[in-house]
């Protein structure tokens, strides 16, 4: 027994690695392949003996997006999958990215919405969420009925918007109803799953507060009522890296948004007011 991980089954052959940050990846067993959906950020190597404990089969990382809480192991893969909107993001905030390593991001396939992997007996469908960062994708596993979200809506926590990284939300609004569609598209009954399933991020929410449909509804509303000016978020200490500015903090239902007052309003929207 590992104390460093927490490792949870979550659907068949499918696992979910809590590290003791709160950080939080999957591996997802097929047949002929395995994946590796983000890393987690561990001292150490100990993320590839861990993961052989559930499979022998090769290997395929796949990255949600580009912050070194879901990269950081990178150089530990060989067959890397990430969307190509994250080199939108500007080198010195990636190279920030990577703390104390060198990755090589670009050695990472490109992935886009309706991709498919197959890992022989289970599948992962693409879906770009972009918001979070440009180039944030959602995972659908067909058989198992499970999405893998990253961060592009939180973890049932608050969703962070104050990055650098992020779009303006009048761009993420956009993307999140496109989620909403393709997840109804799909049975609308998956169980979504976030890359920090257990961290608190000191927010008014309790601890157990999971994502779901209703969670993205939520969500939906907060972000249009924010660009609205019907909600003003309250000023927030949550953690902000490269900007000057405070971030605000708000909340509808269930759902719990950081961000900056700057980036509500993308530039051309701003040209035409
Ligand atoms: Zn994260
Ligand atoms: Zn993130």
């Amino acid at each position: 027994m590992d104390t460093k991980f927490a490792v949870l089954l979550v659907g068949q052959g499918i696992y979910r690695v809590c590290n003791s940050s709160g950080h939080t990846f999957y591996i997802v067993t097929g047949e002929e392949r395995s994946a590796v959906i983000d890393t987690g950020c561990t001292p150490g190597r100990e993320i590839i003996p861990l993961i052989r404990q559930y499979t022998q089969k090769p290997l395929s990382l796949i990255i949600t997006h580009a912050h070194s809480d879901h990269i950081y192991h990178l150089d530990e893969f060989d067959d890397i999958y990430m969307n190509h909107r994250e080199f939108e993001l500007p080198d010195s905030f990636l190279q920030l990215m990577m703390e104390d390593k060198q990755l090589d991001l670009h050695q990472a396939k490109d992935i886009r919405t309706g991709d498919v992997i197959d890992l022989g007996g289970k599948t992962l469908e693409v879906l770009e969420v972009p918001g979070h960062t440009p180039g944030s994708i959602a995972l659908w596993e067909k058989e198992s009925n499970c999405m893998f979200m990253g961060d592009a809506i939180g973890s049932g926590n608050d969703v962070w918007m104050q990055w650098p990284s992020a779009l303006p939300l009048d761009q993420y609004y956009p993307s999140l109803l496109r989620l909403l569609r393709w997840t109804v598209e799909r049975g609308g009954r998956m169980q979504l799953l976030g890359g920090h399933a257990m961290q608190c991020f000191g927010s008014h929410l309790l601890a157990y507060n999971p994502l779901s449909l209703g969670w993205l509804c939520d969500l939906i509303d907060l972000v249009d009522q924010v660009i609205c000016g019907k909600i003003v978020g309250q000023p927030s200490d949550v953690d902000i890296i490269l900007e000057t500015e405070p971030p605000l903090c708000a909340s509808f239902g269930r759902a719990v948004l950081q961000y900056m007052p700057s980036r509500i309003h993308s530039q051309s929207r701003e040209k035409t007011d």
